[in-house]
């Protein structure tokens, strides 16, 4: 999140844009065809849409209990940082659809907008301000469909995706959910990529910016990965040192929980090494990345129950 300034708060929720977000905003009146007034307010609707679609998914969070540290507006769209998500496929459920939720609920008031307009229209000539409004209302309408349509993919870790591993973590553990999901994420991501190049070859405007979400999409999807296999690699380091036997729950079992200043060691010595992660690329983790990770994340290591 380096180079996001905060620029505001709402229900207690920090908003943040990125710098190169603003960069976006101040070359919209020179970079596009049209007015650039117009273009500028276009831009900053389109934000504004994608902002309440975070909110949707930060307050339906509040009501699960789960705090969001902030919300961050990029060119690619939007992001809610909460600070933990439970491993619950129902809280995920809930979270995830929350925002395509808030999409269709817009664009449900901007049909019936232009619907109202539309009778209004046949007993009061409103001449050429009627098409104006009438025009925008059908962008912000189409904005909305299309913003939570897309949202909808099931390409893990957008809400599509992640409304889909809540669907497998019913019949799977949570891991190997996390796994599959990932995995056909990256087909979409490695689809979006294709796409967003032919688009390059055939020049067609519209999918200019598929291969960079292509590339995000990817790389937030290993990161997820490895945060869901980062927490089990704890627990199961946690149970170890309380004697838990394995398939015991761990939570129950400890006598007490760890405090906050060294809450990876238990012995209180320093040690560097935090956990090694299974699999093909075998690395330890240091403090030093764990913490990153967690900034992005939100917290791995465990912490004192309320
Ligand atoms: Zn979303």
């Amino acid at each position: 999140l380096f180079g996001s300034l905060p620029v505001g708060r709402l229900f207690g929720i920090t908003v943040r844009v990125h710098w190169m977000w603003v960069a976006m905003l101040l070359l919209i009146p020179f970079s596009l065809d049209g007015r650039p007034l117009q273009n500028v307010v276009g831009f900053l609707v389109l934000f504004g849409i994608v902002l309440l679609h975070e909110l949707g998914h930060a307050l339906v969070a509040r009501r699960f209990r789960i705090r969001t540290l902030d919300i961050t507006l990029w060119p690619l769209g939007g992001m809610a940082r909460m600070e933990h998500i439970p491993e619950r496929p129902g809280v995920e459920f809930w979270i995830a659809l929350a925002g395509p939720l808030v999409n269709f609920g817009l664009a449900a008031l901007g049909g019936a907008a232009m619907f109202v307009l539309f009778v209004v229209e046949e007993s009061v000539n409103l001449g050429a301000t009627a098409e104006l409004a009438y025009n925008a209302l059908f962008a912000f309408t189409a904005a909305n469909l299309v913003i939570g349509g897309f949202n909808l993919i099931p390409a893990f870790p957008m809400d599509g995706g992640r409304i889909f591993r809540a669907f497998l973590a019913v019949f799977v553990d949570w891991l190997r959910a996390t796994s599959i999901a990932v995995q056909i994420g990256r087909l979409f991501a490695f689809a979006l990529i294709t796409i967003g190049v032919l688009g390059w070859l055939y020049e067609w405007p519209q999918t200019m910016f598929l291969p960079l979400l292509g590339v995000f999409l990817w790389l937030a999807g290993a990161r997820e990965l490895l945060s869901v296999r980062i927490r089990r690699a704890q627990s199961a380091e946690q149970a170890a040192a309380f004697g838990v036997r394995p398939g015991e729950n761990a939570a129950a079992a400890a006598p007490r929980p760890r405090p906050a200043a060294a809450p990876t060691d238990p012995s209180g010595a320093r040690r560097p090494e935090v956990a090694s992660i299974d699999g093909a690329a075998r690395r330890t983790l240091t403090a030093e990345d764990l913490e990153r990770l967690e900034r992005y994340r939100g917290r791995l290591r465990p912490r004192e129950r309320e």
